[in-house]
C-alpha cells in the first residue's frame, strides 16, 4: 500500500468508526449469526497475490460485521461492559502506528516512563497507598496469575522457581471468586484441589471467620497456606470481600493477598464507592480494568503490587541480549510479568485520562451507578420481580418470580433472557445465585442514557407479561 492510498484508506477508516459509533444502535447487539456461518464465507486457503484495500473492506462489511457483537451499543447490559471512547482509539491507533514495542527501557524508553506516570496516576485516583507500583497487564486474569505467582515465590522463598514444589502450597478464595483464579492456580502449578473455596455470607462475601477457620484446619494437617484471593465486585452478583479483615488474617499468617476487582476497582475513584477498597493498604497486590468501566479499549489490565521487587525477583531473566547499559536505572517492564514483548498500552490510557479527567470520568461513572440503580428501583416497584443481591455499583442481579412456585422459576427467567434477548434492542446475560437461575443487568456503556435503560424495562415487562399470559 502505497502512502496516498494509506491516507485514502486511513481518513475512510477513521470515518468509518465515527459513523459505527454514532449509529451502532441501529443494530442488533447480540450478532444473529449460527455457528459456522462466518467461516463458511471466507476461503480455506490464504490469498496468494495481493488485494485491494477496497475488496478487503467490502468484505469486512459484508461477511465480518454480521458476525459483531456489538459492545459499544448502548443497549449493552451483558457481563460486564468493555467500554472504551474516542480518546482511546486515537491513542490505540498512534500505538499501531508506532508499532512500538516496549519490553525493555531501551526498546522506547517514552513506553516504559508513561506506564510508570500513569499507572501512579490509577493509584492516586483509586487510593492506593504510595509506593505501590504498577504495570500494565493484558487482563485481569494475567495480573492475578502474576499474583499467584509471586506469592508461590515469596512464600516459598523463591525455591518453586529454583526447585519446582517441594510441598503443596494453599490458595483460599470465595466460592463466588472469578473463573481466573481457579484457572490460575492450575497454571501456576498449585494444582486445583489446593484451592480452598471459602463460604460467603448472604449478601455473597467471603466469610473472614470461615477463611481463618480453614487456615488453621491446614496448619493443623501440616499443609502450607500461601495466598488469600479477595475479589471486590465478584462477576456473579457484585459482592464485596471485606478486605480489612481478611487483610488482618493475612498479616497474621504471612499470606499474600491479592484483590480483583477488576470490574468494580473503577468505582472506587468515587469518595462515595471507596469504602469497597477500605483495607486494601493490607494488600499485597491489586488488579482492575481500565478496558472494562473506564472508557479504554480492550485490553488494558492495572495491576499493582506493594513490594515490586517479589514480582521483579519472580520473573528476571538476564540473558546476555537483553542486558543494557542501564538496567540499575531504569525499569524493564519485561520482568514484571509473563510476556517479554508489551504493547503500548499506556498511551491510548493517557489520552483517556487526559481528555476526560478524573472528574469527567467520575461523572459517567456516577451516571451508570445512577441508572442502575434506577432499574433495581422500577424493577421493586412492579412487585413480580426479586432482587438477588444488593445494588453496590452498576449491576442488577433479579428474577421474575410472579408468585409462581420455585420449579417453574428456573426455566421461567431462562426464557425470560432468551426473549429478552432475541428482540435485539438489548443484550443481558445470566448467573446462578444459590442455585438460582439469575438475570443480571450491568450499566456501563459510555453511551448509555436513561431512556436505554427505561427502554430494556420496558422490554422485560412486556415479555414477562407474554411469558406469565403463555403458561
Ligand atoms: C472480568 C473479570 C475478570 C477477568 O477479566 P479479564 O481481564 O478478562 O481477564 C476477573 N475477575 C473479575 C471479578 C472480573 O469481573
Amino acid at each position: 500500500m502505497d502512502r496516498e492510498k494509506f491516507r485514502k484508506y486511513g481518513y475512510q477508516l477513521i470515518d468509518w468508526v465515527a459513523d459505527y459509533l454514532e449509529t451502532v444502535e441501529k443494530f442488533p447487539v447480540k450478532s444473529t449469526v449460527q455457528p459456522g456461518e462466518i467461516k463458511a464465507k471466507l476461503p480455506s486457503s490464504p490469498p496468494p497475490h495481493p488485494e485491494e484495500m477496497d475488496r478487503i473492506l467490502k468484505d469486512f462489511e459484508n461477511i465480518i460485521l454480521p458476525g459483531i457483537t456489538h459492545w459499544e451499543h448502548p443497549g449493552w447490559f451483558a457481563y460486564f461492559p468493555s467500554n472504551n471512547s474516542p480518546a482511546s482509539i486515537l491513542g490505540e491507533l498512534l500505538s499501531a502506528g508506532l508499532g512500538t514495542q516496549g519490553m525493555v527501557w531501551q526498546t522506547s524508553p517514552a513506553a516504559t516512563e508513561l506506564e510508570e506516570v500513569v499507572m501512579d496516576w490509577l493509584r492516586q485516583m483509586i487510593g492506593l497507598p504510595e509506593g505501590w507500583a504498577g504495570v500494565i497487564q493484558d487482563t485481569a486474569s494475567t495480573a492475578t496469575l502474576c499474583a499467584l505467582l509471586a506469592a508461590r515465590e515469596k512464600v516459598s522463598g523463591f525455591r518453586v522457581n529454583e526447585a519446582g514444589f517441594e510441598k503443596p502450597l494453599r490458595v483460599y478464595a470465595s466460592r463466588e471468586a472469578h473463573s481466573s483464579v481457579e484457572k490460575g492456580v492450575k497454571i501456576a502449578g498449585y494444582g486445583r484441589k489446593n484451592l480452598v473455596y471459602i463460604p460467603v455470607d448472604d449478601e455473597f462475601a467471603m466469610i473472614p471467620g470461615e477463611l481463618e477457620r480453614a487456615i488453621e484446619e491446614d496448619l493443623r494437617n501440616g499443609l502450607q497456606p500461601a495466598c488469600v484471593i479477595a475479589t471486590v465486585g465478584t462477576t456473579s452478583s457484585g459482592a464485596v470481600d471485606r478486605l480489612k479483615p481478611i487483610g488482618e488474617i493475612c498479616r497474621k499468617f504471612g499470606l499474600w493477598l491479592h484483590v480483583d476487582a477488576a470490574y468494580a476497582g473503577t468505582a472506587a475513584i468515587l469518595p462515595e464507592k471507596r469504602w469497597a477498597l477500605d483495607g486494601a493498604e493490607l494488600a499485597d497486590s491489586l488488579v482492575f480494568n481500565p478496558h472494562k468501566w473506564m472508557l479504554t479499549n480492550f485490553d488494558c489490565s492495572a495491576f499493582f503490587v506493594k513490594d515490586p521487587q517479589v514480582l521483579t525477583r519472580t520473573f528476571e531473566i538476564h540473558p546476555e541480549y537483553l542486558k543494557t547499559g542501564v538496567d540499575a536505572v531504569v525499569k524493564n517492564f519485561r520482568d514484571w510479568g509473563i510476556q517479554l514483548g508489551r504493547r503500548f498500552r499506556a498511551l491510548k490510557l493517557w489520552f483517556v485520562l487526559r481528555n476526560y479527567g478524573v472528574e469527567g470520568i467520575k461523572k459517567i461513572i456516577r451516571r451508570h451507578i445512577h441508572l442502575a440503580e434506577l432499574f433495581r428501583d422500577e424493577l421493586q416497584q412492579d412487585g413480580r420481580f426479586e432482587i438477588k443481591a444488593p445494588v453496590y455499583f452498576s449491576l442488577v442481579c433479579f428474577r421474575l418470580k410472579a408468585g409462581r412456585p420455585e420449579e417453574e422459576l428456573n426455566d421461567l427467567n431462562r426464557r425470560l433472557l432468551e426473549e429478552v434477548n432475541s428482540t435485539g434492542r438489548l443484550f443481558m446475560t445470566h448467573t446462578t445465585l444459590n442455585g438460582q437461575y439469575t438475570l443480571r443487568l450491568v450499566v456501563g456503556q459510555r453511551t448509555t442514557e436513561e431512556r436505554h435503560v427505561r427502554q430494556a424495562l420496558e422490554i422485560i415487562k412486556e415479555k414477562a407479561d407474554e411469558l406469565l399470559a403463555s403458561s
